[in-house]
Parts: structure tokens; C-alpha cells; sequence
């Protein structure tokens, strides 16, 4: 790896791609309540490199197309899988050679410890948990879990945590990636809109 700091100053230019599966397993989702704030987990994830998002534990139809159609439009391929129970789509990550990061508060900091290191030097898939409630207490517990990490040991919000998180990640890198087979493709400017 050309970097390997846990903290990546943006300023700094980074060469590498890190490369290393993640897929983000969301727990909590209330149908009624959290479609637009899950909706935006799961678009996060596919926009700052995850290859994929679970809603574990309830089925939402409606969330899942939306995601669909935007993956169709602009490309890439990202996975969206639901109505697993979390433990069992954990055991099964573990027991494919993964390891899981439930993100949390309470968590190793990634600006003051290695632990965004020490993760990418597994070199394994990542499963990444996110909450939205207070999350069953075996979160924290190395039963299911392989590390705590906290993005700030503020609580704020899943959607910001998970953005930072992929971001460091991925050495800032996915944010400059293209998506193959996009049916939509923005061309950046300095003002109006432009898709192609
Ligand atoms: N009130 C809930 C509790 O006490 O556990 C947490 C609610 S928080 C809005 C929802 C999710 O956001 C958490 O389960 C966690 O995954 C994520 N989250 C919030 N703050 C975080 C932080 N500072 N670092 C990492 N994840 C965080």
C-alpha cells in the first residue's frame, strides 16, 4: 500500500487503490419510519465503494427498487439482499474467511488508533454493521464482531459514519472512480448540470 496511515490527510495524493470487498449490513430498519435515511446508507455504500448492501431482518420492496433502478442508470455492480437475520448472514460472512466491523460511538477511534490499519492489513472481505436503533447488545461481543470502530466517539448519525469510514477506507480514492455499463454519466462543471 502507498498509504497506510489510519488518518489520510486530504491534501495529500494518493496513487494506490485499495481494493478489499465490503459490503454494509444495515440493522434496525423500521419500513414505516427509515426508508429515506436506509435509501441513503445503501446509495452511500454503492457511491463510496461498497460491492453490496443487506437489510437484514425485514423485507422492504420499496427500498430495494430504488436502489435497483439507480444501479441500473448509473452502472456498477452492487449487490442488495434482504430479510436475512443479521446473525445468520454474519455466521456466514465469518464462516466464507470475512471479518465484520460493527460501527459504533463506542468503537476504536480512526483518527487517534490504527484500527482502519489493522483492518485493511487482514486482507479479508469486510462486513460492515450499521444501526439505526440501539443495537442488540452481541454487536459488541467478538462472538460477531472483529472490531468496534468509531468515527468520532460522538454519537451522530449512520449515514455520516459509514461515509467517513468507506472514505478513509479507501484512501479517498472511490470518490474518483467510474462505474461500468452507467446508462447516466455526470460530466463535472464548474456550473449548470451536464449528463451524458
Ligand atoms: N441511539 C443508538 C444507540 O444508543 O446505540 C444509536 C443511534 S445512531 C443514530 C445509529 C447508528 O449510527 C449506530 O448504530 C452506529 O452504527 C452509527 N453511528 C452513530 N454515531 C457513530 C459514530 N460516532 N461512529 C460510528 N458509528 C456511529
Amino acid at each position: 500500500m502507498a498509504k497506510s496511515k489510519s488518518a489520510l490527510n486530504p491534501s495529500e495524493k494518493v496513487t494506490e487503490v485499495h481494493n478489499q470487498e465490503v459490503v454494509v449490513l444495515r440493522w434496525g430498519h423500521r419500513p414505516q419510519r427509515d426508508v429515506r435515511l436506509t435509501t441513503h446508507v445503501a446509495l452511500a455504500s454503492r457511491a463510496l465503494g461498497a460491492s453490496g448492501f443487506v437489510l437484514s431482518d425485514v423485507a422492504d420492496e420499496h427500498l430495494k427498487e430504488t436502489v435497483e433502478k439507480i444501479v441500473a442508470s448509473w452502472g456498477g455492480s452492487f449487490s442488495f439482499a434482504m430479510g436475512a437475520k443479521w446473525k445468520n448472514v454474519v455466521r456466514e460472512w465469518r464462516g466464507g474467511g470475512g471479518v465484520v466491523v460493527h460501527l459504533t460511538a463506542y468503537g476504536e477511534n480512526v483518527q487517534s488508533s490504527d484500527v482502519l490499519e489493522r483492518i485493511r492489513k487482514t486482507g479479508k472481505p469486510v462486513l460492515i454493521l450499521v444501526g439505526s436503533q440501539k443495537v442488540p447488545r452481541e454487536f459488541y461481543s467478538p462472538e460477531f464482531t472483529d472490531f468496534n470502530v468509531a468515527v468520532g466517539n460522538q454519537p451522530h448519525s449512520e449515514c455520516a459514519a459509514l461515509a467517513i469510514f468507506l472514505d478513509r477506507f479507501f484512501l479517498g480514492q472511490s470518490l474518483g472512480k467510474s462505474f461500468e455499463n452507467a446508462k447516466l454519466h455526470i460530466v463535472p462543471q464548474v456550473r449548470g448540470k451536464k449528463i451524458e
